[in-house]
């Protein structure tokens, strides 16, 4: 295909769609594995993975047929009967997290809506927070979703300008200080919500002893630790869950993106009884949330993240990944390259982030700037050693001209 077409799906696309997002003008129509090709055939290296949903590789050949299989024979039962599949998904995330109850939901920010509403109900029933007053502590710099609620404690005016009235009921704290954060429990407070790195925020990560400390000021204040691992989790920063990487165990874990392996929204929220209990019949729920066709895919796309031993690449790969940016990258306007697994950025010191996104593109790397002056870096976890580093050859020269 032409330019000329490329040019007129942008233009269609601008044309019809609302404004809210601002991609790079490339227009794709195929993926497999570590790599994407647009409608004029050129080979990218995806270094997104559309935000880690796609760590498992495009089109998986598993989780398709998966996918198919299923899609040919139910796909919806709603939850007012009960399906052949989702009780196996259940099982395999409860095992996989080690809680013993999962709830399935499908987007990201509906699993995070979940976790506010069973923490919340939690503190009502179980620490017996008077009526209306409970408190979630949630960090500066936080990403974790799209929905009236969560942008109203996001610390980003982009996020939450002009979608007032903010939800009451939160209080944000900067990330990394656990003396801030202990500070700010109380016997109001029903849980904290953090994530173990920060994504969106450009691969922040905290100090090794934060999140221990965190988890220990829960506990002396009986407050719920609710780790959101939608980025980080299923494999991204070298571990099954990020939190693993310092043992601090949460009370609650979000899961969504690479749950799903990127073929289909699949969400869940897993904890133990005692906080998951708190929900009844008519309390919570959703129409498609644990349908047989998501329980199908969860359960191919979980299998791949264990069978390939996708965890282990990514620390492995991410060691080569970060070490031969630093050893390679020759550029003063180079502030730090930062990663943990796959999950890498590279920070400049002046706004130049979105120009070399450009220019990556230009020599077939898709990653993608946050915040101005930072470029992340997170391509499927089965990208091979030797691809990583045709990748590296592609990226260094490019970063160079910072
Ligand atoms: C992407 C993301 C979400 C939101 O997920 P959606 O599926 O887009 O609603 C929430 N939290 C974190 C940490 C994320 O990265």
């Amino acid at each position: 295909m032409s330019p000329d077409r490329t040019a007129a799906l942008i233009q269609q696309a601008e044309r019809y769609g609302a404004h809210n997002y601002h991609p790079l003008p490339v227009v794709l129509s195929r993926g497999e594995g570590c790599f994407v090709w647009d409608v004029e055939g050129r080979r990218y290296f995806d270094m997104l993975s559309a935000y880690s949903a796609v760590n498992q590789g495009h089109c998986h050949p598993r989780i398709v047929g998966a996918l198919t299989e299923q899609a040919a024979r139910l796909a919806l039962t709603s939850r007012a009967f009960h399906n052949d599949r989702m009780g196996g998904m259940l099982q395999k995330i409860a095992e996989l997290t080690g809680f013993e109850k999962v709830l399935p939901m499908n987007t990201g920010a509906e699993a995070v809506e979940t976790a506010i509403k069973a923490m919340r109900k939690w503190g009502y029933e179980v620490k017996g927070i008077p009526q209306d007053q409970a408190e979630i502590v949630v960090a500066e710099g936080n990403f974790h979703g799209r929905t009236t609620t969560i942008v109203g404690f996001s610390s980003d005016p982009g996020t939450y300008q002009g979608f007032g009235p903010k939800t009451p009921g939160f209080r944000s704290v900067p990330y990394g200080d656990a003396a801030a954060l202990r500070e700010a429990l109380g016997p109001h407070t029903c849980g904290v919500l953090l994530e173990p790195i920060q994504g969106e925020a450009g691969v922040k990560i905290p100090p090794d002893d934060y999140l221990p400390a965190v988890r220990a000021a829960c506990e002396e204040q009986k407050v719920l630790l609710c780790l959101d691992e939608i980025q980080t989790g299923l494999g991204r920063t070298g571990k099954l869950f990020a939190w693993e990487h310092v043992g601090a165990r949460p009370d609650l874990i979000i899961l969504g993106k690479a749950l799903s392996g990127g073929l289909y929204p699949v969400s869940c929220v897993a904890a133990n009884d005692e906080v998951l209990g708190v929900f009844t019949p008519g309390t919570h729920g959703s129409t498609y949330g644990g349908n047989p066709l998501a329980a199908a895919v969860a359960c191919a796309a979980l299998d791949v993240l264990i069978d390939e031993d996708l965890s282990a690449r990514a620390a492995a790969l991410g060691e080569v990944f970060v070490s031969e940016l630093r050893r390679r990258l020759d550029t003063p306007q180079l502030l730090e390259v930062r990663g943990r697994g796959l999950m890498v950025a590279a920070e400049f010191r002046r706004p130049c982030a979105h120009e070399l996104a450009l220019e990556l593109m230009k020599v077939g790397v898709l990653a993608k700037d946050t915040h101005d002056t930072t470029l992340r870096f997170a391509p499927p976890l089965v990208i091979r050693e030797e691809q990583l580093r045709e990748a590296l050859d592609l990226i260094v020269p490019v970063l160079d001209r910072a």
